[in-house]
C-alpha cells in the first residue's frame, strides 16, 4: 500500500470525527488509503452518542496506540472563537437536544488528547483540497447539500473563517411563490436557501424521501433553480475557480447539468473567465471524495492543526 502524505509528521496517528446529524462518523488513521479503525454511531442524545465515540477511540488506543490529535468536524452553528467561553461548543443548532453542547471539552479531556475543531464542511474543503476535487485549487468553495445545506470557503489557500464561519445555506435567494408554492422550513428563516432545497424540504413537498423521487419529477427544477441562484451568489461574492457540489441530494446526478444550464441563462454572459464559458464541467463539479468528504475532512484538521495550520 502507497502511503500518501500528510502536510504535517506522516507517521502521525491521528482520529477524526465527523459528527452529523444522522450518524457521527469515527476513524483512526493517517491519509484515505491509511485508515486503521473506523465506526459509525447513530445520533441521539448529545451524552450517549460522545459516550459511543469516546469509548471507541479508548478500545482503539488499545490496539494501536495514542492519537497524536484529533479533528473533529461537526455540524453547527460552532463557536469557533478560542477566547469565548463556549469554545468547542454546537450552538444554535435546529438539531433537538443539541444546542450548547461541548463537543472538545467533553471529548478532548475524556481521551486527554489534543483537539481541532471546525465545521463539517470545512473539514470537507481541506480534505477536497488535499485528496479530491480542488487538489489543484486555491480558491473555492464545497457545499453539501443533504439534511441541511453548508458551505465551506478556501480562499488563497486558506479556510474562511471570518466572525464565526460561513453559512451558505442560510443564503437567501429569490422564492416564486407561483412557481413553487412550499413555504420553506427552516425555523430560523423559513425560506432562506436550506428551507427551501435541503432533503426535508424536497421530502416535505413529495410526502416521501427526496431519495424516491424519480429524476423527472418537478421537484429536481426547483432544487436546480435554487442551487444555480446560489453558484452564481458565490461566483459573485467570492470569485472561487471551482465550486463543489456534495451531499446526499446531489447523488441524483442528473442536477448538475440542469444546475449548469440555468447558472449559464441566469449569468447572461456577464462574466467571461474560461472555466465559466467552457461549458462549467470542471466549475460546478462533484464532490471527488463522494460521501466521504466529511469523515476524511476530520483526518484532515487533525492533519493541518499537527502542521501548525489554521484551525490550531
Ligand atoms: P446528512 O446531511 O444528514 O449528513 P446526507 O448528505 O446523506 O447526510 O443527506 C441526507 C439527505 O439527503 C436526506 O434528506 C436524504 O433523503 C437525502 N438523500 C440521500 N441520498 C439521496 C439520493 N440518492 N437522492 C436524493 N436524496 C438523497
Ligand atoms: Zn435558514
Amino acid at each position: 500500500m502507497v502511503r500518501q502524505r500528510t502536510d504535517g509528521n506522516p507517521d502521525a496517528l491521528l482520529g477524526g470525527i465527523e459528527a452529523g446529524g444522522t450518524k457521527f462518523i469515527c476513524l483512526i488513521g493517517r491519509a484515505p488509503d491509511d485508515i486503521v479503525a473506523e465506526i459509525r454511531i447513530p445520533t441521539r442524545k448529545p451524552d450517549e452518542t460522545i459516550a459511543d465515540a469516546i469509548a471507541f477511540f479508548k478500545a482503539e488506543r488499545e490496539v494501536h496506540g495514542p492519537l497524536a490529535r484529533l479533528g473533529i468536524a461537526s455540524f453547527g452553528p460552532l463557536d469557533l472563537a478560542v477566547t469565548s467561553p463556549t469554545y468547542g461548543h454546537i450552538t444554535t443548532t435546529t438539531k433537538p437536544g443539541w444546542a450548547q453542547t461541548d463537543m472538545v471539552g467533553s471529548i478532548g479531556s475524556a481521551l486527554g488528547v489534543p483537539v481541532a475543531f471546525d465545521t463539517d464542511v470545512n473539514g470537507a474543503v481541506l480534505a477536497e483540497r488535499r485528496w479530491g476535487a480542488a487538489r489543484n485549487v486555491k480558491d473555492f468553495v464545497y457545499v453539501t447539500v443533504g439534511t441541511g445545506i453548508g458551505g465551506g470557503v478556501m480562499i488563497a489557500d486558506a479556510l474562511v473563517h471570518g466572525a464565526l464561519h460561513p453559512e451558505i445555506g442560510h443564503m437567501f435567494v429569490p422564492h416564486d411563490r407561483a412557481k413553487d408554492p412550499f413555504p420553506g422550513l427552516c425555523p430560523f428563516h423559513r425560506d432562506c436557501l436550506e428551507g427551501l432545497a435541503s432533503g426535508p424540504a424536497v421530502a416535505a413537498r413529495l410526502d416521501g424521501s427526496a431519495r424516491d423521487a424519480p429524476a423527472d419529477h418537478p421537484v429536481w427544477g426547483l432544487v436546480a433553480e435554487y442551487l444555480a441562484l446560489m453558484c452564481l451568489n458565490l461566483t459573485m461574492t467570492l470569485s472561487p475557480e471551482r465550486i463543489i457540489l456534495g451531499g446526499g441530494l446531489m447523488q441524483q446526478d442528473h442536477l448538475f447539468p440542469m444546475i449548469r444550464r440555468r447558472f449559464t441563462q441566469r449569468l447572461n454572459n456577464y462574466i467571461r473567465i474560461s472555466a465559466v464559458r467552457e461549458g462549467l464541467d470542471e466549475y460546478i463539479v462533484p464532490a471527488g471524495l463522494g460521501s466521504r468528504s466529511g469523515a476524511y475532512g476530520a483526518l484532515a484538521l487533525a492533519s493541518q492543526a499537527i502542521d501548525g495550520g489554521l484551525s490550531t
